[in-house]
C-alpha cells in the first residue's frame, strides 16, 4: 500500500512510521508520504533515524491546503490516508480553540473531500482507506456504573479538543454513508511512549523527575485512565488498514486503568531504580496538587473486544514495561528534550 501519513512527525504518527518499516516491510517494499504542517509538536528529527534509501517522502504543509492535497494524492498515486495530523493538547484547546477547530475539523473536512474526490477519479478503488484516528475523548466523562464503553457509546465532549475530534469524526462517517468512502474511524485511549512532546502527562513527570523539579496533578488526582504503550496503537492501526472493515469503529484501549496520582506514583518509583544518582530522591517528594482544569473528565474507559474478536488484536505491553520503557528512551535521548523543556509550559500535560 502507498501510504499518505497526516502528522507523520507528531508523537503517534512517527512512532506509527517507525513501525510501519520495521514491522511491514516484511510484506511487500513500503511506501509512506508524510504530510505535516511541522508545528510546535511536529518534529523533522522524529524521522531521522529512518534510513536515507527507504520510500519514504517527508512534505511540510497543512492539511487545509487543498491544492497541495490534490498534488500529492495523483503525485504519489496514495490509496491509503492514516490521518494523525491533528491539534492534540486538552490545555491548549482551552487556552485558544481556534487552532483545534482549524485542523481537526476544517483539515479533516479538506482532507476527506480531496480523498474523494481522487478516489472517484480512479473508479472509486474498493481496498482504498480512510483510518481516522481519534480518541477516547470524545465520549466524555464515563460513569463508575459503567464498566466500559463500546463503539456505539454516545459522544459528550467536554473539552474544545475532544468536540473537535467528535465533530471530525462524525463527518468521517457521513463520508461512508452519503459517499461510500471507505473510511474507518478508531478510537484510542492516553498514549505514552517514545517521542511524546514533553508537555503531556507522562513525558512531563519523566523529565521534571530528571530536574528536581515539582510533579503537577491536577486537583485531587483522582481523574481515571486508560494507557496504551503506543506500540501497541501503531500495531492495532496496522489490523486496521489491512484488515477493518470500512464504515466501522474500533476502540483501541490498554490493559491498565489507573487514576493519575497511582499513575505518577507509579512513575516516581520507577525512576528512583532507573536513576538512583538523581538529588531529589525519592521522586514522590515532588509531587504537588494543582488547581484542577476545566471541565476535567473524571474517566476515561474503553471496551476493546471489538477489535480482539474481529481483528485479533490485544496489547501486549504491560503498564510496568511500557513505562520502563518510556523512562529508558527519555534518559536516553536528552538531545531530544532539551530544547524543548525552555519553554515555559509548566502547568501543562
Ligand atoms: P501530536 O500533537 O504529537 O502530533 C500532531 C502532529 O500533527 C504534529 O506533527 C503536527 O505538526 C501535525 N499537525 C498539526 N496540525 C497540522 C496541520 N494543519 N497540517 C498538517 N500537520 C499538522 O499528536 P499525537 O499525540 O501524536 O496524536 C496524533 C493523533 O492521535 C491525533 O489525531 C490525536 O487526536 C489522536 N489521539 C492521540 C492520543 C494520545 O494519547 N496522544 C490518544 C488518542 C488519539
Amino acid at each position: 500500500m502507498r501510504l499518505l501519513v497526516t502528522g507523520g512527525a507528531g508523537f503517534i504518527g512517527s512512532n506509527f512510521v517507525h513501525y510501519w518499516f520495521r514491522q511491514v516491510s516484511r510484506l511487500g517494499e513500503p511506501f509512506v508520504v508524510v504530510l505535516d504542517a511541522l508545528t510546535y509538536a511536529g518534529r523533522g528529527e522524529n524521522l531521522e533515524s529512518l534510513e536515507a534509501d527507504v520510500n519514504l517522502y517527508f512534505v511540510h504543509g497543512d492539511i487545509c491546503d487543498r491544492p497541495l492535497l490534490d498534488q500529492l494524492l495523483r503525485q504519489y498515486d496514495i490509496d491509503a490516508i492514516i490521518h494523525f495530523a491533528a491539534e492534540s493538547h486538552v490545555d491548549r484547546s482551552i487556552a485558544g480553540p481556534a487552532p483545534f477547530i482549524q485542523t481537526n475539523f476544517v483539515g479533516t473536512f479538506t482532507l476527506l473531500e480531496a480523498f474523494r474526490v481522487y478516489w472517484e477519479e480512479q473508479q472509486s478503488p474498493a481496498h482504498y482507506r480512510f483510518i481516522h484516528v481519534s480518541t477516547d475523548e470524545v465520549f466524555g466523562t464515563i460513569p463508575p456504573e459503567i464498566a466500559s464503553v463500546t463503539e456505539d457509546y454516545p459522544y459528550q465532549p467536554n473539552s474544545p479538543y475532544a468536540a473537535s475530534k467528535a465533530g471530525s469524526d462524525h463527518l468521517v462517517r457521513s463520508y461512508y454513508y452519503t459517499y461510500k468512502l471507505p473510511t474507518i474511524i478508531t478510537s484510542a485511549s492516553n498514549n505514552y511512549g517514545p517521542y511524546q512532546y514533553p508537555e503531556k502527562l507522562i513525558p512531563l513527570m519523566i523529565l521534571n523527575s530528571l530536574q528536581g523539579k515539582p510533579l503537577p496533578v491536577y486537583g485531587d488526582g483522582q481523574q481515571v485512565r486508560n494507557w496504551i504503550y503506543v506500540e501497541d496503537h501503531c500495531q492495532a492501526l496496522v489490523q486496521v488498514l489491512l484488515k477493518g472493515l470500512p464504515g466501522e469503529r474500533y476502540n483501541i484501549g490498554g490493559h491498565t486503568e489507573i487514576p493519575n496520582l497511582e499513575l505518577v506514583e507509579q512513575l516516581c518509583d520507577r525512576i528512583d531504580e532507573a536513576a538512583p544518582q538523581l538529588p531529589m530522591r525519592p521522586c514522590r517528594k515532588l509531587i504537588t496538587f494543582v488547581k484542577d482544569r476545566p471541565g476535567h473528565d473524571r474517566r476515561y474507559t474503553l471496551d476493546s473486544s471489538k477489535i480482539r474478536d474481529e481483528l485479533g488484536w490485544l496489547p501486549q505491553v504491560s503498564l510496568a514495561e511500557g513505562l520502563d520503557r518510556t523512562i529508558t528512551w527519555y534518559m536516553t535521548h536528552r538531545t531530544w528534550w532539551e530544547p524543548l523543556i525552555n519553554i515555559p509550559k509548566d502547568d501543562f500535560y
